[in-house]
Protein backbone atom coordinates (compact mmCIF):
# COMPACT_ATOMS: atom_id res chain seq x y z
CA UNK A 1 0.00 0.00 0.00
CA UNK A 2 1.59 3.21 -0.93
CA UNK A 3 1.33 6.62 0.58
CA UNK A 4 0.82 9.28 -1.66
CA UNK A 5 2.71 12.50 -0.74
CA UNK A 6 0.56 15.35 -0.96
CA UNK A 7 0.78 19.51 -1.30
CA UNK A 8 2.16 20.68 1.94
CA UNK A 9 2.51 23.89 1.12
CA UNK A 10 3.85 26.27 -1.63
CA UNK A 11 6.40 28.46 -2.19
CA UNK A 12 5.72 31.54 -4.74
CA UNK A 13 8.35 32.47 -6.46
CA UNK A 14 9.43 36.01 -6.31
CA UNK A 15 11.25 38.50 -8.93
CA UNK A 16 14.93 39.45 -8.04
CA UNK A 17 18.67 39.96 -9.32
CA UNK A 18 21.47 38.30 -8.12
CA UNK A 19 25.18 38.52 -10.06
CA UNK A 20 25.98 41.72 -11.39
CA UNK A 21 22.01 42.39 -12.14
CA UNK A 22 20.62 38.85 -13.63
CA UNK A 23 17.03 39.23 -13.44
CA UNK A 24 15.18 36.18 -12.50
CA UNK A 25 12.65 34.65 -9.85
CA UNK A 26 13.27 32.33 -6.52
CA UNK A 27 11.18 30.59 -4.77
CA UNK A 28 13.42 28.30 -2.27
CA UNK A 29 15.33 30.37 -0.33
CA UNK A 30 13.38 34.12 -1.45
CA UNK A 31 13.15 34.31 2.40
CA UNK A 32 15.91 34.25 4.64
CA UNK A 33 16.36 31.42 6.82
CA UNK A 34 13.57 29.19 5.33
CA UNK A 35 15.72 26.40 3.45
CA UNK A 36 14.14 22.91 2.67
CA UNK A 37 16.66 21.07 3.93
CA UNK A 38 19.05 20.07 2.32
CA UNK A 39 17.71 22.43 -0.60
CA UNK A 40 18.78 25.51 -0.04
CA UNK A 41 17.81 27.97 -2.99
CA UNK A 42 16.12 27.45 -6.73
CA UNK A 43 16.37 29.80 -9.25
CA UNK A 44 14.83 30.54 -12.55
CA UNK A 45 15.91 32.83 -14.97
CA UNK A 46 13.97 33.27 -17.84
CA UNK A 47 14.17 36.38 -20.18
CA UNK A 48 14.76 37.61 -23.99
CA UNK A 49 15.55 40.53 -23.56
CA UNK A 50 19.47 40.66 -23.27
CA UNK A 51 19.28 43.75 -20.67
CA UNK A 52 18.30 40.90 -18.07
CA UNK A 53 21.06 38.59 -18.77
CA UNK A 54 23.99 40.31 -19.92
CA UNK A 55 25.72 41.70 -17.25
CA UNK A 56 26.39 38.12 -16.19
CA UNK A 57 27.57 36.12 -12.91
CA UNK A 58 30.96 37.80 -12.71
CA UNK A 59 34.00 35.68 -10.59
CA UNK A 60 32.76 35.29 -7.31
CA UNK A 61 33.54 32.74 -4.67
CA UNK A 62 31.47 29.52 -2.89
CA UNK A 63 31.79 27.23 0.26
CA UNK A 64 30.17 24.21 1.61
CA UNK A 65 27.53 23.60 -0.80
CA UNK A 66 26.82 22.55 -4.43
CA UNK A 67 25.29 24.56 -7.33
CA UNK A 68 23.42 22.92 -10.09
CA UNK A 69 22.69 24.91 -12.94
CA UNK A 70 20.87 23.20 -15.59
CA UNK A 71 20.07 25.06 -18.75
CA UNK A 72 17.31 25.19 -21.36
CA UNK A 73 18.02 27.95 -23.81
CA UNK A 74 20.65 30.20 -24.26
CA UNK A 75 24.54 29.68 -23.75
CA UNK A 76 26.69 30.54 -21.02
CA UNK A 77 30.45 30.02 -20.29
CA UNK A 78 31.88 28.87 -16.44
CA UNK A 79 34.99 29.65 -15.99
CA UNK A 80 36.69 28.68 -12.47
CA UNK A 81 40.27 29.35 -10.55
CA UNK A 82 40.32 25.59 -10.71
CA UNK A 83 41.17 25.99 -14.69
CA UNK A 84 37.57 24.22 -15.42
CA UNK A 85 35.95 25.94 -18.59
CA UNK A 86 32.12 24.72 -19.30
CA UNK A 87 30.10 25.55 -22.24
CA UNK A 88 26.37 25.73 -20.47
CA UNK A 89 24.00 25.42 -23.73
CA UNK A 90 20.93 23.91 -23.74
CA UNK A 91 19.99 21.27 -22.07
CA UNK A 92 23.51 20.45 -20.62
CA UNK A 93 24.03 20.74 -16.75
CA UNK A 94 26.77 22.03 -15.10
CA UNK A 95 27.19 20.07 -11.49
CA UNK A 96 29.54 22.45 -9.15
CA UNK A 97 30.59 20.31 -5.69
CA UNK A 98 32.03 23.93 -4.36
CA UNK A 99 32.69 22.04 -0.87
CA UNK A 100 35.66 24.03 0.53
CA UNK A 101 35.70 26.75 -2.24
CA UNK A 102 35.96 27.53 -5.83
CA UNK A 103 35.72 30.87 -7.33
CA UNK A 104 33.88 31.06 -10.84
CA UNK A 105 32.17 32.99 -13.19
CA UNK A 106 28.87 32.37 -15.37
CA UNK A 107 28.86 34.69 -18.35
CA UNK A 108 26.31 34.75 -21.55
CA UNK A 109 27.71 33.77 -24.41
CA UNK A 110 24.97 35.53 -26.58
CA UNK A 111 24.05 39.26 -27.09
CA UNK A 112 20.61 38.45 -27.72
CA UNK A 113 18.16 35.84 -27.64
CA UNK A 114 16.30 33.85 -24.94
CA UNK A 115 18.09 32.84 -21.78
CA UNK A 116 16.69 30.00 -19.73
CA UNK A 117 17.26 27.89 -17.08
CA UNK A 118 17.35 26.86 -13.67
CA UNK A 119 20.15 27.19 -10.48
CA UNK A 120 19.82 25.03 -7.75
CA UNK A 121 21.53 25.11 -4.08
CA UNK A 122 22.35 22.02 -2.63
CA UNK A 123 23.53 21.44 0.61
CA UNK A 124 26.54 19.50 1.32
CA UNK A 125 26.94 17.46 4.69
CA UNK A 126 29.97 18.99 7.74
CA UNK A 127 31.77 16.27 6.71
CA UNK A 128 32.30 17.10 3.29
CA UNK A 129 31.76 20.94 3.19
CA UNK A 130 35.60 20.96 3.16
CA UNK A 131 36.81 18.62 0.77
CA UNK A 132 38.06 19.77 -2.19
CA UNK A 133 36.18 21.29 -4.75
CA UNK A 134 34.53 19.40 -8.03
CA UNK A 135 33.08 20.57 -11.39
CA UNK A 136 31.25 18.30 -14.06
CA UNK A 137 30.38 19.83 -17.35
CA UNK A 138 27.51 17.53 -18.51
CA UNK A 139 26.35 17.83 -22.06
CA UNK A 140 22.94 17.58 -23.17
CA UNK A 141 23.76 14.22 -24.85
CA UNK A 142 24.40 13.00 -21.50
CA UNK A 143 21.03 13.38 -19.87
CA UNK A 144 18.72 11.10 -20.86
CA UNK A 145 15.35 11.84 -22.33
CA UNK A 146 12.71 8.85 -21.47
CA UNK A 147 9.37 9.06 -23.34
CA UNK A 148 6.96 7.11 -20.73
CA UNK A 149 3.63 6.04 -21.20
CA UNK A 150 0.33 9.16 -21.99
CA UNK A 151 2.94 10.70 -23.69
CA UNK A 152 5.06 12.23 -20.68
CA UNK A 153 8.78 12.45 -21.29
CA UNK A 154 11.42 12.57 -18.29
CA UNK A 155 15.33 14.03 -18.19
CA UNK A 156 16.97 12.26 -15.50
CA UNK A 157 19.85 14.64 -14.18
CA UNK A 158 20.34 12.40 -11.27
CA UNK A 159 18.21 10.01 -9.46
CA UNK A 160 17.21 6.68 -11.14
CA UNK A 161 13.68 6.45 -13.12
CA UNK A 162 11.75 3.07 -12.85
CA UNK A 163 9.74 2.46 -16.22
CA UNK A 164 8.76 -1.23 -15.65
CA UNK A 165 11.40 -3.61 -15.93
CA UNK A 166 13.23 -0.67 -17.15
CA UNK A 167 16.01 1.42 -14.65
CA UNK A 168 17.29 4.82 -15.93
CA UNK A 169 20.22 6.33 -14.01
CA UNK A 170 20.74 9.96 -14.35
CA UNK A 171 24.60 11.00 -15.37
CA UNK A 172 25.22 12.56 -11.55
CA UNK A 173 24.82 10.11 -9.21
CA UNK A 174 23.90 6.68 -11.31
CA UNK A 175 25.27 4.51 -8.38
CA UNK A 176 22.66 6.22 -5.97
CA UNK A 177 26.00 6.86 -3.93
CA UNK A 178 28.00 9.26 -5.17
CA UNK A 179 26.47 12.20 -3.22
CA UNK A 180 25.34 11.67 0.56
CA UNK A 181 22.22 13.65 0.18
CA UNK A 182 21.07 10.81 -2.40
CA UNK A 183 19.57 13.75 -4.66
CA UNK A 184 16.56 12.92 -7.61
CA UNK A 185 16.48 16.01 -9.94
CA UNK A 186 13.67 14.94 -12.96
CA UNK A 187 12.34 17.64 -15.80
CA UNK A 188 9.11 16.53 -16.43
CA UNK A 189 6.71 16.98 -19.69
CA UNK A 190 3.25 15.88 -18.96
CA UNK A 191 0.46 16.28 -21.62
CA UNK A 192 -2.79 18.01 -20.89
CA UNK A 193 -5.13 15.18 -18.94
CA UNK A 194 -1.83 12.67 -18.16
CA UNK A 195 -0.92 12.17 -14.70
CA UNK A 196 2.86 11.19 -13.74
CA UNK A 197 3.30 8.64 -10.93
CA UNK A 198 6.68 7.86 -9.41
CA UNK A 199 8.22 6.34 -6.11
CA UNK A 200 9.73 8.70 -3.84
CA UNK A 201 12.09 7.27 -1.13
CA UNK A 202 10.20 8.05 2.15
CA UNK A 203 11.67 10.24 4.38
CA UNK A 204 13.65 12.52 1.70
CA UNK A 205 12.52 16.07 1.34
CA UNK A 206 10.84 16.64 -1.97
CA UNK A 207 9.51 19.22 -4.08
CA UNK A 208 7.79 20.35 -7.81
CA UNK A 209 8.73 23.34 -9.38
CA UNK A 210 6.01 24.19 -12.17
CA UNK A 211 7.50 26.08 -14.95
CA UNK A 212 5.02 25.88 -18.13
CA UNK A 213 1.20 25.08 -17.42
CA UNK A 214 -0.23 24.24 -13.97
CA UNK A 215 0.09 20.71 -12.40
CA UNK A 216 -2.04 19.26 -9.39
CA UNK A 217 -0.34 17.14 -6.62
CA UNK A 218 -2.48 14.17 -5.13
CA UNK A 219 -5.51 16.33 -6.40
CA UNK A 220 -4.77 20.16 -5.55
CA UNK A 221 -3.52 22.58 -7.65
CA UNK A 222 -0.15 23.92 -7.55
CA UNK A 223 0.80 27.80 -9.37
CA UNK A 224 2.52 28.44 -12.25
CA UNK A 225 6.08 29.46 -11.43
CA UNK A 226 5.98 28.22 -7.81
CA UNK A 227 7.38 24.93 -5.39
CA UNK A 228 5.44 22.95 -4.18
CA UNK A 229 6.55 21.11 -1.11
CA UNK A 230 5.70 17.59 -0.91
CA UNK A 231 4.57 16.26 2.44
CA UNK A 232 5.88 12.70 3.74
CA UNK A 233 5.13 9.36 2.07
CA UNK A 234 6.65 6.97 -0.76
CA UNK A 235 4.59 7.84 -3.78
CA UNK A 236 3.81 11.18 -5.85
CA UNK A 237 1.39 11.85 -8.42
CA UNK A 238 1.87 14.85 -10.94
CA UNK A 239 -1.60 15.66 -13.02
CA UNK A 240 -1.05 18.36 -15.63
CA UNK A 241 -3.48 21.43 -16.10
CA UNK A 242 -5.54 21.91 -18.83
CA UNK A 243 -2.40 23.23 -21.58
CA UNK A 244 -0.41 20.64 -19.71
CA UNK A 245 2.77 21.09 -17.54
CA UNK A 246 6.65 21.16 -17.46
CA UNK A 247 8.15 20.67 -14.27
CA UNK A 248 11.23 19.91 -12.34
CA UNK A 249 10.54 17.52 -9.40
CA UNK A 250 13.41 17.01 -7.08
CA UNK A 251 14.09 14.92 -3.95
CA UNK A 252 17.28 14.48 -1.84
CA UNK A 253 18.10 13.26 1.74
CA UNK A 254 17.96 15.80 4.33
CA UNK A 255 21.08 16.47 6.25
CA UNK A 256 19.70 17.99 9.85
CA UNK A 257 22.62 20.04 10.77
CA UNK A 258 22.53 23.80 11.71
CA UNK A 259 22.74 25.83 8.57
CA UNK A 260 24.73 29.77 8.49
CA UNK A 261 24.81 31.45 5.36
CA UNK A 262 26.46 34.41 4.87
CA UNK A 263 26.15 35.11 1.00
CA UNK A 264 27.57 32.50 -1.34
CA UNK A 265 28.91 30.50 1.97
CA UNK A 266 26.69 28.15 3.42
CA UNK A 267 28.64 26.41 6.90
CA UNK A 268 27.75 25.35 10.02
CA UNK A 269 28.73 28.20 12.27
CA UNK A 270 29.66 31.73 12.89
CA UNK A 271 33.36 31.31 13.34
CA UNK A 272 33.03 28.48 9.68
CA UNK A 273 31.58 31.92 8.25
CA UNK A 274 34.67 34.19 9.52
CA UNK A 275 37.19 31.71 8.02
CA UNK A 276 35.36 31.59 4.55
CA UNK A 277 36.04 35.47 4.28
CA UNK A 278 39.20 35.70 6.26
CA UNK A 279 40.34 32.52 3.21
CA UNK A 280 38.86 34.51 0.96
CA UNK A 281 40.66 37.75 1.40
CA UNK A 282 44.01 36.47 2.36
CA UNK A 283 43.99 34.91 -1.21
CA UNK A 284 44.00 31.39 -0.04
CA UNK A 285 40.14 30.22 -0.66
CA UNK A 286 40.01 27.26 -2.55
CA UNK A 287 43.69 26.29 -2.78
CA UNK A 288 45.24 23.08 -0.88
CA UNK A 289 45.48 22.77 2.78
FE1 LIG B 1 28.05 30.97 -8.64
Amino acid sequence: MSTLRTLRHVIPSIATADGAGVKLRRSIGSQRGLYLDPFLMLDEFYSDNPDDYIAGFPPHPHRGFETVTYMLDGHMQHQDHLGNVGDLGPGSVQWMTAARGIIHSEMPKQSEGRMRGFQLWLNLPAAEKMKPAGYRDIPASEVPTVPLADGIEVRVIAGTLLDGARRIDGPVNPAGARLSTDPLYWDVRIPAGSRFTHALPQGHTAFVYVYEGDAAIAGKTLPNRAAGVLDAGDTVTIDAGAGGARVLLLAARPIGEPIVQYGPFVVNTREEIEQAIQDYQSGVFGKAA
